[in-house]
């Protein structure tokens, strides 16, 4: 019960070191609910600063040609009908989940716009940059009991760049995965391709393929607390009906979800399911989930709509639900223990934060591979260039 070694008793016989050498613990997190009520923290409105593709090959395009459009079932007709499991596995083109792709697409598109950030210069310096999907990991990791986690953590020209780390527990379950997870997976993003088109005002077409390589990324800027953050998340579709409104107030996320029948079952959709739900879509400022319940045959009857905002309102006066403020202040709490734990700038060195559900959130330092995770290219384009200037005529 000694971790750093020193004898007991040896106090008095050793030299006392220099009280700033003195041993310190290691620094670490605590993640129990009760240290993060208090009032909600300051939460920037969500804006978009602009997205990005990725195509069937998964290949990058600064644009929005994978963005679909909101095209649900007539609400006067028979209602919905969706067989999820059609087309499973032969019509299935599922991403290669052993490509570790890390920041890189995001790092692609700010690269390409890293000179005309709104927010002045210096505005990245002081930044997170981060996938929308870390983000959710933190929101509801002080009522998570099941999945821990690691982000690797880089500082690179002021900014602190996040990126996960797949545990050795999450790597195990993906490559044991059992085959009826593996075809509920598919059926997620079945029910996308049922409620989408290609272009607005067209039908969906549930024929083709299921390529589950091809996203839509907006990229989007925040403030949580004394945090400047730049994310970027994956967007299931934007509404055309709704077009008068700006992104991310257009977008639409699409979620399936076991039919349920009793009200225990609906408690515990309402204390599990829409926790995620909620983390998930605040963070960008989607403003809608629309769920489609399937049956134990994967079948789609029956659709409904739940406004963000109004989650919470599900579970405010169940004392085993979830609270936003605790959510959003354990976030930022991590933002700061973090900020304050890597020091150093450094691309090449990260500070590894790992959560294991029951624990606090401990660090490890790690230099080069297999942790780095800032790519040369990156580096040695951010170090030798300067940033592009905005796209205007200068003046004679
Ligand atoms: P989400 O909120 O968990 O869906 O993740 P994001 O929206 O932040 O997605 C960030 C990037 O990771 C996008 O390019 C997604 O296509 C990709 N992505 C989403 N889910 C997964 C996953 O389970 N594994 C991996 N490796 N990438 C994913
Ligand atoms: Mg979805």
């Amino acid at each position: 019960m000694d971790p750093r070694g020193t004898k007991r008793g040896a106090e008095k016989t050793e030299v006392a070191e220099p009280r700033n050498k003195l041993p310190r613990p290691a620094p670490s997190l605590p993640t129990d609910p009760a240290l993060y009520s208090g009032p909600f923290p300051f939460y920037r409105r969500p804006s978009e600063l602009g997205c990005f593709s990725l195509d069937a090959q998964r290949q990058y395009h600064g644009d929005a040609r994978a963005l679909r459009y909101y095209s649900p079932p007539p609400t006067n007709g028979p209602g919905p009908n969706f067989d999820l499991r059609d087309g499973y596995p032969d019509r299935y083109q599922p991403r290669d989940e052993e490509v570790q792709e890390r920041l890189d697409h995001l790092l692609c598109w700010l690269l390409e716009h890293r000179g005309r950030l709104e927010g002045g210069p210096g505005w990245l310096a002081e930044a997170i940059v981060t996938w929308r999907g870390h983000l959710t990991k933190l929101l509801t990791t002080p009522y998570e009991r099941q999945e821990g986690w690691q982000l690797a953590a880089s500082r690179f020209q002021g900014t602190l760049y996040l990126s996960e780390v797949e545990t050795q527990n999450a790597r195990a379950q993906r490559l044991a995965r059992p085959p009826l997870l593996r075809e509920l997976m598919y059926m997620g993003y079945k029910f996308e391709q049922y409620m989408c088109a290609d272009k607005p005002g067209s039908s969906p077409d549930p024929s083709g393929e299921v390529n589950t390589n091809v996203a839509f990324c907006s990229v989007l800027r925040s403030r949580l607390g004394s945090h400047p953050l730049l994310f970027s998340g994956e967007v299931d579709c934007t509404d055309p009906q709704t077009p008068s409104t700006q992104p991310p107030t257009c977008y639409v996320e699409l979620k399936t979800s076991k039919e349920m029948h009793s009200p225990g079952q609906w408690r515990s959709f309402y204390r599990h399911k829409l926790l995620k739900w909620w983390a998930q879509s605040f963070l960008p400022g989607v403003p809608n989930v629309v769920a489609g319940f399937r049956n134990p045959e994967g079948f789609v009857s029956s659709l409904k709509t739940f406004p963000t905002m109004k989650m919470f309102d599900y579970v405010r006066n169940d004392r085993d639900g979830w609270n936003p403020s605790v959510c959003m202040n354990f976030c930022a709490a991590f933002l700061s223990f973090a900020q304050s734990t890597v020091v150093q700038d450094d691309p090449r060195l990260v500070h590894l934060f790992s959560w294991e559900p029951g624990g606090p959130v401990t660090v490890s330092v790690h230099r080069d591979a297999p942790y780095a995770f800032l790519p040369i290219w990156y580096v040695e384009a951010m170090t030798q260039d300067f940033p592009s200037p905005p796209k205007t005529p200068s003046p004679k």
